[in-house]
């Protein structure tokens, strides 16, 4: 079977055969019927740091946000059977440290990411994965909505953290699949304005068509700081929450946040960044980091919030492909020329 992944070190995408996978006794075989690219997924194909220093070996299929159906079980799988509809959770959990006892394996202290610090992933036919993460998904569910349960899993845990209270004005920086998720999430938590950030020209025309932000600034033209500012009568934003893990960005996030306000650091940053203490605690700022998304309190909401309707995470998509046209589809998410890419494997 196709797959796309990394067959040697360097950058680069590689579409190779891959055998078809023999589920361990914990573990399930799913058909994957959608897989989205994610970022995570980029910095293996530039080989970066990040990508240097987790990589499993060779040959490595990539790939973690994804939905398909069981079509094998391991002999000791007793929460699910052939014919399931699953979408993965990525974040593999010991289940036996202080985190993953006190109800927190999303950081798990022996956590291992599914497509990342594994040798298979979802960019393929077939693949495996521990009964533990495989999440049973509704049948009236579309498989290419399940596959972005997982970046919208990431947005939910960010504005609940957030705590958005009705009335807020809520700023989000990066204007990506998981902050135009957070647009959405804030709009329906109460936000009185909802202010997108973003400095590719692509996501803001995507942002604007979508339409959920009452304003967009486009960054590369436009001082965020000032703006918002200018929007909320010199006070700033009571909600911030960081989506790009641009290093401006999370210096902008601590100027653009009124008093008293709350920012989340949803992306991670792009390398080191260096903020002054004192303007947090001058501000009484409340400043928190997301992880990932809670395991699985957030994944049994985001399954109600899509059926209620009150989300639509399909219009992020902007790209069905095949598992043939990798190259094409990295080199537009390099270019930013891309919303949501998903492969039809
Ligand atoms: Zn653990």
């Amino acid at each position: 079977m196709k797959a796309v992944g990394k067959l040697r070190e360097g950058p680069g995408i590689d579409v190779f055969d891959f055998e078809r996978p023999k589920p361990g006794p914990t573990e399930v075989l799913v058909e994957v019927k959608a897989t989205g690219i994610c970022g995570t997924d980029l910095h293996f194909y530039h080989w970066d740091d990040y990508a240097r220093k987790r990589n499993p070996g060779f040959p490595k299929v990539l790939g973690h946000e994804f939905s398909g159906i069981v079509v094998e079980v391991g002999e000791d799988v007793r929460s699910l059977k052939v014919g399931d509809k699953v979408a993965g959770e990525p974040h593999i959990p010991c289940g036996n440290c202080y985190y993953c006892r006190v109800g927190k394996a999303h950081i798990c202290e022996n956590l291992r990411l599914y497509g990342v610090d594994t040798l298979y992933g979802s960019f393929t036919k077939y693949t495996i994965l521990p009964e533990s993460i495989a999440v049973k998904i509704p049948d009236d569910i579309d498989f290419e909505i399940a596959a972005l349960f997982e970046p919208f899993g990431v947005a939910l845990h960010a504005v609940n953290d957030a705590e958005i209270r009705p009335g807020d004005v809520v700023v989000v920086l990066g204007c990506g699949p998981i902050g135009l998720y957070i647009q959405q999430l804030a709009r329906i938590s109460g936000a009185s304005k909802v202010v997108g950030v973003e400095v590719s020209r692509y996501r803001l025309e995507l942002a604007a068509k979508i339409g959920v932000a009452d304003e967009l600034i486009d960054a590369s033209t436009t001082d965020p700081i000032k703006q918002v500012l200018k929007l909320t009568n010199g006070r700033g934003a009571d909600v911030v929450i960081e989506a790009s893990g641009s290093v401006v960005a999370i210096k902008n996030s601590l100027e653009i946040a009124a008093k008293s306000s709350r920012i989340v650091q949803v992306g991670t940053a792009s390398r080191y960044v260096e903020i002054d203490p004192n303007v947090f605690i001058n501000k009484e700022l409340r400043i928190s980091g997301i992880f990932g998304r809670l395991m699985f309190d957030t994944w049994y909401k985001v399954i109600e919030l899509v059926r209620s309707r009150k989300v639509n995470l399909l219009q992020v998509v902007t790209h069905k492909m095949s598992l043939e046209q990798a190259q094409e589809a990295f080199e537009l998410l390099t270019r930013g020329e891309a919303g949501k890419i998903l492969f039809i494997p």
